[in-house]
């Protein structure tokens, strides 16, 4: 995998440790760690400078040295369904100007569902209103899935902790509140980019990071399970969601090239393994591709895949979301609802998530950084 280094260090970059470690380092006391967290977290400033708590010649200092802001808002643009896709310019791999996406959107069902506390709920026509943020975590993506906008860029670069950060930590500038919700399922495969998003995951949920609780947080991955199995280690309470998107090996091996790793029983035996005790179930995605994986032969395949690990799983049926030059098609709705029952009917939980912003190409697999 390709490592980019970021040109500067941004304070968002480091975790709770790195930052107490990094003003010892410049001969500052610890507690400049705590003070410096609690702008970056709780009371957002645009510049180092309005650290007002911290004495001039150390802003001057941290001014000289670090970043504060990762990333450079370039655009917003809204769906008529409330969706709201922003893209922010970074440099690639080789420095060259680069778009990462993320979506603001009001949150399906399935994003929330066994969320109970309103913890981010501010008063005010908002309130009963929950939103999903669904976040990228690579410029592009190695995958090589054969449906996906972000896969058919290759792999451009990685994103720094806090660009992947700060997508969130944005959210209360622009929209005065935290989401319910974040999704690593924005443009790139988040366990392709494992050491950046493990850090970005323990700043989003340390109690003086942004203190989100882990289950806010979804991490969906093509299959890349043994690292999604040291995440899972490490933050044991974080969703998990893998994209199945086939029930035979022979297809999925050819529409997502990393089944050749990972194929359909590793993953069965892999969600056997987690404790079944877990409130949670994994959330399998299953992109519907007309005429391709949406046959009644298929979802009896599918149905029998399920039957032994019924318990353990939800499935996310997701009708595909055009892709320009690209020869799938979206099925017919009805066609998603039979499958629907039809997994339903042997005990699976089953929802059809939303095709929200289509017309911002801001839907799941349409990010493509333009
Ligand atoms: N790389 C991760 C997360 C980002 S993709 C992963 O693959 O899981 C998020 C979801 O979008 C995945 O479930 C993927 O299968 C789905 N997806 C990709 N392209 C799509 C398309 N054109 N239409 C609908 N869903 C798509
Ligand atoms: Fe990458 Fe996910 Fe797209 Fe596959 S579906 S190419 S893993 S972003």
């Amino acid at each position: 995998m390709v490592n980019q280094k970021p040109l500067v260090t941004s304070l968002y970059d480091l975790t709770p440790q790195e930052m107490e470690s990094f003003f010892l380092s410049i001969g500052e006391k610890r507690y400049r760690a705590k003070q410096v967290l609690d702008f970056l977290y709780h009371h957002p400033v645009g510049k180092i400078d309005e650290m007002t708590t911290l004495p001039g010649s150390l802003r001057k200092r941290l001014s000289e040295t670090v970043r504060l802001i990762p990333l450079d808002l370039r655009t917003t643009v809204e769906s008529s369904d409330g969706t709201i896709k922003h893209a922010y310019e970074v440099q690639d791999k080789a420095r060259n100007k680069a778009l990462l996406e993320s979506v603001w959107m009001p949150a399906d069902k399935t994003d929330v569902s066994g969320l109970k506390d309103g913890k981010n709920l501010k008063s005010g026509s908002d309130k009963a209103k929950r939103f999903t943020l669904c976040i990228s975590s690579q410029l592009g993506c190695a995958a090589g899935c054969s449906f996906c906008a972000t896969g058919a860029l290759g792999l451009k670069g990685q994103l720094t902790t806090g660009e992947i950060v700060y997508q969130v930590v944005h959210s209360l500038a622009l929209y005065e509140r935290l989401p319910d919700t974040v999704l690593f399922m924005g443009m790139g495969e988040p366990m392709h980019n494992f050491e950046a998003v493990s850090a970005a995951i323990e700043i989003l949920t340390h109690p003086d990071g942004l203190g989100l609780s882990q289950r806010r947080i979804v991490i969906s991955t093509s299959g890349e399970l043994e690292r999604l199995g040291a995440t899972h280690r490490k933050f044991p309470k974080i969703r998990l969601a893998i994209s199945l998107n086939a029930a035979t090996d022979a297809l999925r091996s050819k529409i997502m090239p990393v089944n050749k790793k990972f194929n359909l029983k590793a993953i069965a035996a892999f969600i056997s393994s987690l404790d079944a005790n877990r409130r949670d179930k994994v959330t399998l995605e299953y992109v519907v591709l007309a005429g391709v994986n949406d046959s009644p032969d298929h979802v009896k395949k599918l149905s029998g895949y399920l039957k032994p690990i019924t318990r353990n799983v939800k499935v996310n049926l997701i009708p595909y979301n055009p892709v320009k030059g690209s020869k799938y098609k979206t099925p017919p709705h009805k066609t998603v609802l039979s499958i629907q029952q039809k997994l339903i009917e042997i005990g699976v939980s089953t929802f059809i998530r939303k095709n929200r912003g289509r017309e911002a190409m801001a839907a799941c697999g349409q990010l493509g950084g333009k």
